[in-house]
């Protein structure tokens, strides 16, 4: 019997979450999602993977928050019922502006974009973030005691993690971005909100440098126990399987002859969004093949194309939400390449982290390929597709219109912002300057924030001394 086949058997039972890096001690669903980091420093996954290929065609019918409760149920164990989350999934989309919630549209028969930036912050991270806000809500109600989140973000997960949990009773949210390197947009969605449980914190240094100050916080057990610190960057558990669902929901949106053979192509930062693609094609959605779309950042290009995994420096781009070197999903995806095997993860990871460097030897795409874009293109994607098909693109998912890729199938870019987020960008590339009334009220309220150097102690002094207790 495959590794693969005996992960998906033993059906029936509560499902639990096991670290990419231990096999000791499987969480349930709300302990994973409060965690965030597993205490070992892997990353939790459903210890296994149920298989929806008999059942994704009977949800076409479902609108968008019923898909999402459907596709869950599994995962929650016992945790929730089907109404509880019903009505959290129904909370969660409520606050999205459109009644499709990820619109699928088509620029001709074989390209398809779906929209995913129709949320409050008008990126795809609200999918995630809103319903998260919802879980955390449920988990003060049942325990009675204070949650701190703290997450980095280079954009668009700060302020989409603040939406979902703003003025919620007994949580406060600290988020570090890197100051002067997200845009001014994504800066006021963060520190214009007015709501008293909210900390943007400015740090001198790049986003890596905010990834890193959060993961060391996390790795000293007494401050975290102290401060019941949660994450919501993009290694809970809880995101990756929120953006499984429109995965399911484009599948089922798209006319029968397409389905035969369907590329997604996803803005890549992460490794989130696309890993979420790849999990539904493991548990059934008969997706094709899953693309990679990168940035002039392109640690992850290089990996799939030559097997080597190794850092570079971060180059601000016209994407800025996918500047990242190092990808903290591909650890997820790492575990499954390696069989399940969590000391093969953790000899990887070790190398990794001490060389800045691992060579796979017969790396496995596994479903994935890879395709790059650097800042000259951007420009010209965005005023290509405008002339072709009087869509307008936003810098992240522009990156997914690379041109070395012939199209022999149907292909579904997933749009992950807005362009009104970016109108810089757009306005030179096209001369139009998208709007977008959210945003535009932002414009008069005041700016609140701190500016700290990346420094970690200096940052855990902050949180203790701003924390809700
Ligand atoms: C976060 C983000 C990405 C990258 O998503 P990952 O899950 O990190 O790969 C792409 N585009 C936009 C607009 C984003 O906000």
């Amino acid at each position: 019997m495959d590794k693969q086949t005996a992960f998906r058997e033993n059906n029936g039972q509560t499902m639990r979450y096991v670290s990419t890096r231990s096999q000791s001690s499987p969480q349930t669903f709300t302990q994973a999602v409060a965690q965030g980091l597993a205490p070992d420093g892997g990353l939790y996954l459903p210890e296994r993977l149920p298989d929806f290929s008999d059942k994704w065609r009977g949800w076409a019918s479902l609108n968008y928050p019923e898909l999402c409760r459907e596709f869950l149920l599994p995962f929650v164990g016992e945790d929730f019922s089907k109404d509880e989350l019903d009505a959290m999934t129904r909370r969660a989309y409520a606050r999205f502006s459109v009644p499709e919630i990820a619109p699928l549209k088509s620029l001709d028969e074989k390209t398809y974009v779906l929209e995913l930036f129709h949320g409050p912050t008008l990126a795809f991270k609200d999918f995630a973030l809103q319903l998260l806000g919802e879980f955390y809500e449920a988990q003060i109600k049942r325990t009675h005691e204070a949650i701190n989140v703290l997450g980095a973000t280079s954009g668009d997960t700060g302020s989409a993690a603040i939406h979902g949990l703003l003025g919620k009773p007994g949580v406060s949210i600290f988020i570090l971005y890197p100051d002067g390197r997200i845009s001014p947009l994504q800066e006021r969605q963060m520190a214009c909100t007015g709501a008293a449980n909210v900390f943007p914190i400015a740090i001198e240094g790049t986003f890596d440098n905010a990834q890193d100050i959060v993961k060391e916080l996390f790795g000293e057990r007494a401050f975290k126990e102290d401060c019941r610190l949660s994450a919501v960057n993009s290694i809970n558990i809880s995101r990756i399987l929120a953006q499984c669902v429109y995965y399911f929901w484009a599948f089922l949106r798209l006319p029968e002859s397409p389905r035969a053979a369907v590329d997604f192509v996803v803005p890549t930062g992460n490794f989130g969004n696309i890993l979420a693609g790849w999990l539904a094609r493991k548990m059934g959605l008969p997706i094709r093949s899953l693309r990679i779309a990168t940035n002039q950042n392109d640690i992850l290009h290089r990996l799939f194309t030559t097997g080597v995994y190794e850092v570079g420096k971060v180059k601000p781009s016209l994407a800025p939400s996918m500047d990242i070197q190092v990808a903290s999903n591909f650890e997820r995806f790492l575990y499954f390449v390696e069989g399940c095997d969590p000391t093969r993860v953790r000899a990887v990871m070790d190398a990794f982290k001490r060389t800045g460097r691992y060579v796979f030897e017969n790396f496995s795409a596994d479903g994935f390929c890879a395709s790059r874009m650097d800042d000259a293109q951007i420009p010209q994607v965005i005023q290509r597709v405008y002339q072709q098909y009087g869509y307008v693109l936003d810098p992240h998912t522009a990156c997914a219109f690379a041109e070395t890729f012939a199209q022999d199938a149907a292909t579904v870019v997933l749009a992950t912002a807005s362009p009104a987020k970016f109108p810089e960008t757009i306005e030179s590339a096209i001369g139009v300057h998208p709007t977008d009334p959210s945003l535009e009220a932002l414009k008069s309220r005041p700016l609140v924030r701190v500016r700290l150097p990346a420094n970690a102690s200096g940052i855990a002094s902050y949180i203790q001394r701003h924390r809700v207790r």
